[in-house]
């Protein structure tokens, strides 16, 4: 929850306009301001203060205990052309928060955290457990202080501005499972790598489970803020004990049926659990059904009374899962790249590309980015070792103009893929779009888009599906319509699409769409000049209802209450 708190009639004007743009997100504090601060910095995650900075720096820091816990407090000036993010920028959220608040009210964002001036990643919001020397860690990011990197398991960080590897550096960032406390200088960061499975009788005690799971960590050295999650079968679904030490560690617990268990290779298959549950092993199983590496086998519950042990466990390092974002960078222009394409792309640490989209968005990148850039051709290239690189481990965003799925690197991409990476498709405004916007409102029926390249595709297919969109009245955009050595193809679409269109057809066509040297023009299906266009264009020609109105063009969506045209 945001607590909102203001003193002044022009504070609670703001404060309402927040108020109703985030009306599940937010409290009103009423009353003195004094007051108010304090409830809300106790009740709140997050507090936004129409306030002076000053007022709430004095009101603040009595409050104010460490960064881990304290909420984030954002500043709106009165007249509401500045959100300060004032303390817990990072870990309060602050600074995001003030982000999101100047964008409701039209204010400026100020956020003085040198992580986020520099465009470095905090190392305290890679979304992983942090640990040690954060600050002096940082500030030596910040200065170009050489900083090494661990990395005993490999994880999908975003960019840093690491030293190379094997180079001397006085700090390091260290990514690790193993337990133990990080050294001066030296900041660990803890991946989610361990699988912990765990069996238990029914009625198994809470403090049995999760002291067998806890002994067994400590004593094979690990962390147990690295665990992901505690596996067991669907019938312990909800066995107390096992739902007990899950919340204890504070992780999901996951179940798998029994025929799922039972196939997987365990070293310690035993009779007890399949003929209580139907597998041969619980523990070891459910920790190894993602795959990864058994560091803990099947171990016993200890118990004082000497009594049987009612709970088993297991503990696997799972294989590292890299990310590959395929990423569609727009038509060109900044504003029509998406906010989720520009997180993307601060979250890889590899970018993969053409080199003319590399240097559209090379302003973007987190300092450290390792940028793979190729020239025109080189397609599957590309894709290989996009892929490549997500399987050893990366976090990789590949990109493409317009939609990356659209004549672009994602299909090559995932044919390439296998299951052991996760992917993300973050959708960008194709250039079919971007021109239709231009043009007017060309695509208000069923349109189709065809790509006049036959580099890939024999032209008697590229044919067939010109003269079909003919036959069946379908608004055609031609993408890739022409270049020096593909003169012909054009005009030989075109003709097959008049052999069932009026000469008068409208049809669009534009260069460099959202870009510094966008160009349009309306013409017909009889006196467009091929010669006119090239391979920054797009060629969109009308259906038989699209008509030229007031200098744009329109397709009618067709509905009858549109009426007839003439
Ligand atoms: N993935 C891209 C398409 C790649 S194919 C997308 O979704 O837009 C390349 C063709 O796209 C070019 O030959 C041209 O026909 C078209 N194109 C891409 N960007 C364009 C732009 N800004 N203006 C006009 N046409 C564009």
């Amino acid at each position: 929850m945001i607590g909102l708190i203001s003193a002044t009639a022009a504070g609670a004007v703001a404060r309402d306009r927040l108020a109703a743009a985030w009306p599940e997100r937010t409290r009103v504090y009423d009353g003195p301001a004094g007051a108010a601060v304090r409830a809300a910095f106790a009740e709140c995650e997050q507090l936004v203060c129409f306030l002076a900075t000053g007022a709430v720096v004095r009101l603040i820091a009595p409050l104010l205990a460490d960064k881990a816990s304290d909420p984030g407090v954002v500043c709106v000036d009165e007249g509401g052309r500045f959100a300060v993010s004032l303390v817990g920028g990072h870990g309060g959220g602050a600074n995001g928060l003030a982000a999101e608040v100047a964008g409701v009210l039209g204010a400026a964002p100020v956020v003085t955290t040198a992580t986020d001036a520099a465009g470095l990643a905090g190392l305290d919001t890679l979304g992983l457990p942090v640990e040690g020397d954060v600050a002096g860690v940082s500030r030596a990011l910040l200065d170009g202080v050489p900083v090494r990197l661990d990395a005993e398991v490999p994880w999908p960080l975003p960019a840093l501005p690491l030293a190379p590897p094997g180079t001397a550096a006085e700090y390091a960032v260290r990514v690790t499972d193993r337990a133990g406390t990080a050294g001066g200088r030296e900041v660990v960061l803890r991946p989610p790598s361990l699988v912990v499975g765990v069996g238990a009788s029914a009625g198994a005690p809470a403090e049995e489970v999760l002291h067998l799971v806890e002994d067994a960590l400590r004593e094979a050295g690990l962390s147990p803020r690295s665990v992901a999650r505690l596996a067991t079968v669907d019938a312990k679904a909800a066995e107390p004990g096992i739902v007990a030490a899950a919340g204890a560690l504070g992780v999901p617990l996951v179940t798998y049926s029994a025929a799922e268990l039972a196939g997987v290779d365990v070293p310690h298959p035993s009779d007890a659990p399949l003929a209580a549950v139907g597998t041969p092993s619980v523990a070891e199983a459910a920790a190894l059904l993602g795959g990864g590496e058994l560091l803990v086998p099947k171990r016993k519950s200890a118990r004082a009374d000497g009594r049987p042990a009612m709970a088993t466990c297991a503990v696997v390092r799972r294989p590292v899962r890299g990310r590959l974002a395929v990423v569609g960078l727009g038509p060109g222009a900044r504003d029509l790249l998406t906010p989720r394409a520009r997180d993307e792309l601060r979250r890889a640490a590899v970018l993969v590309g053409l080199d003319q989209y590399v240097d559209q968005i090379r302003d973007l990148l987190r300092p450290g980015t390792r940028i793979l850039e190729s020239g025109l051709g080189a397609e599957e290239e590309r894709a290989r070792t996009a892929v490549a690189e997500a399987r050893a481990g990366h976090a990789v965003a590949l990109i493409g103009s317009g939609d990356a799925g659209v004549y672009a690197m994602a299909s090559p991409a995932l044919a390439e893929a296998s299951d052991d990476i996760d992917v993300v498709g973050v959708p960008g405004v194709t250039a079919a779009l971007a021109a239709g916007a231009i043009l007017g409102a060309p695509l208000g029926h069923d349109h189709v888009s065809i790509s006049l390249s036959d580099l890939h595709t024999p032209w008697e297919v590229i044919e067939r599906r010109v003269r079909a969109a003919a036959e069946s009245d379908l608004v055609v955009t031609f993408y890739n319509p022409r270049s020096r050595g593909r003169d012909w193809q054009l005009p030989k679409a075109l003709a097959i699409l008049a052999g069932h269109r009026d000469p008068a057809t409208p049809v669009g066509v534009v260069r460099n769409a959202s870009r510094p040297d966008e160009s349009s023009r309306l013409t017909t299906l009889a006196a467009l000049d091929p010669a006119t266009v090239d391979m920054m264009t797009v060629v969109t020609v009308g259906n038989t209802a699209t008509r030229r109105i007031a200098g744009r063009m329109v397709t009618p969506r067709g509905y009858r209450w549109q009426g007839e045209h003439a």
